[in-house]
C-alpha cells in the first residue's frame, strides 16, 4: 500500500512514449497523491490507470487562469496535488512555471520527480557535443520569426536543441542549413517507442532527405555547435562568402558570416573583397 505523501506540490515526470519508463517513485507520488492535475484528462488516463493511481484528475494547461493557479495553491496546504504534463517532464515546453512560483510564493512545499525528458534523451542518442547545450523549445512556427530566432544564436558555441513537428521539419531544416551554415545535426524521432529513430547528417543533407516528405511523429532537432576557428576551411569560408554576397555587400556578408562560422571578422571580410572582386 502506498502511504500518504505530505501535503505540498509533486512534478512527476511521465513517460514520452514507452510505459516501462514510469520510475517507480513517479508512480508511487502519483498513488499517493489526493488530487492529480494533467493537460489533457483522456491522455493521461492511461498512465495513471498503467500506475495504479485512483486520485481524482482536474485539468491544469496553457490556458488555465490565475484564478485556477490560485485554487491550486489555496489546496496545497493540505492536500498532495501531482502536476504531470501529456508526456515527459512537466514545465519542459509545458506548463508549470508559474503555479510553482505561486506555490512557492505562497511558503508550500514544492518537489520534483524527475524522469524522462525528450530534449535529455534526444541529446544522448544524437552523439553531438553535450558539455553544453541550448534548448530552444518550439521554434516560432512562421518563417520571419523562426529565421529571427535561429539568427539570434547563430553565434552560440553550444549543441541547439529544439522540439519540431513532422510537418514543420523541411522548412525548419532549411532554415538551419541557410542561417547556422556547415553544421552536424541529427533528427531524433519516436523516442522509447517501436519506430524510435536518429538519422545524422550535415543540417543541409538532412534538410534534403526530409524535404520530400514529412516524417510521421515526434521529433527532436539537435544541432552541433558552430565549427571550431581552426576547421573553417578556405573551401567552407569562401562557399558561406559567396552565398551571402549573393544578398549583401562585402561588409555585410562578412559580418554575418563571420558570425555564423565564428572566424574572425577581418578574415572574412578581407576574403570577402577578394570574392567580389572577381
Ligand atoms: N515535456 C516534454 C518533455 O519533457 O520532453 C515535452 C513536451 S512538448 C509539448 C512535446 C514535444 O516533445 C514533441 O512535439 C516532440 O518535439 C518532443 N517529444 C515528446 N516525446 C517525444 C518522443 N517520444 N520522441 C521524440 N520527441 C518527442
Amino acid at each position: 500500500m502506498t502511504s500518504p505523501l505530505p501535503a505540498g506540490l509533486y512534478l512527476v515526470a511521465t513517460p514520452i512514449g514507452n510505459l516501462g519508463d514510469l520510475s517507480p517513485r513517479a508512480a508511487e507520488t502519483l498513488r499517493g497523491a489526493t488530487r492529480i492535475f494533467a493537460e489533457d484528462k483522456r491522455v493521461s488516463a492511461k498512465l495513471l490507470a498503467y500506475a495504479g493511481a485512483e486520485a481524482p484528475m482536474s485539468t491544469y494547461h496553457d490556458h488555465s487562469s490565475a484564478a485556477e493557479r490560485a485554487a491550486i495553491v489555496a489546496r496545497l496546504g493540505d492536500e498532495a496535488i501531482a502536476l504531470i504534463s501529456d508526456a515527459g517532464t512537466p514545465l519542459i515546453s509545458d506548463p508549470g512555471y508559474k503555479l510553482v512560483r505561486a506555490a512557492r510564493a505562497a511558503g508550500h512545499a514544492v518537489h520534483t520527480v524527475p524522469g524522462p525528458c525528450a530534449a535529455i534523451a534526444a541529446l544522448t542518442l544524437a552523439g553531438l557535443p553535450t558539455d553544453r547545450f541550448l534548448f530552444l523549445g518550439f521554434l516560432p512556427p512562421k518563417a520571419k520569426a523562426r529565421g529571427d530566432a535561429i539568427a539570434e544564436v547563430a553565434g552560440v558555441r553550444a549543441t541547439l536543441v529544439c522540439y519540431e513537428s513532422g510537418p514543420r521539419l523541411a522548412g525548419t531544416l532549411a532554415a538551419l542549413a541557410a542561417l547556422l551554415g556547415s553544421r552536424d545535426g541529427a533528427i531524433v524521432r519516436e523516442i522509447s517507442k517501436l519506430h524510435e529513430e536518429c538519422v545524422t547528417g550535415t543540417l543541409a543533407e538532412l534538410a534534403e532527405r526530409y524535404a520530400a516528405a514529412a516524417p510521421k511523429g515526434e521529433i527532436v532537432i539537435v544541432v552541433g555547435p558552430p565549427l571550431a576557428i581552426a576547421a573553417v576551411s578556405e573551401a567552407d569560408l569562401d562557399s558561406a562568402l559567396d552565398e551571402a554576397l549573393a544578398r549583401l555587400s562585402p561588409s555585410r556578408a562578412a559580418a554575418e558570416v563571420a558570425e555564423r562560422l565564428n572566424v574572425p571578422k577581418k578574415r572574412a571580410y578581407a576574403r570577402a573583397l577578394e570574392r567580389s572582386a572577381k
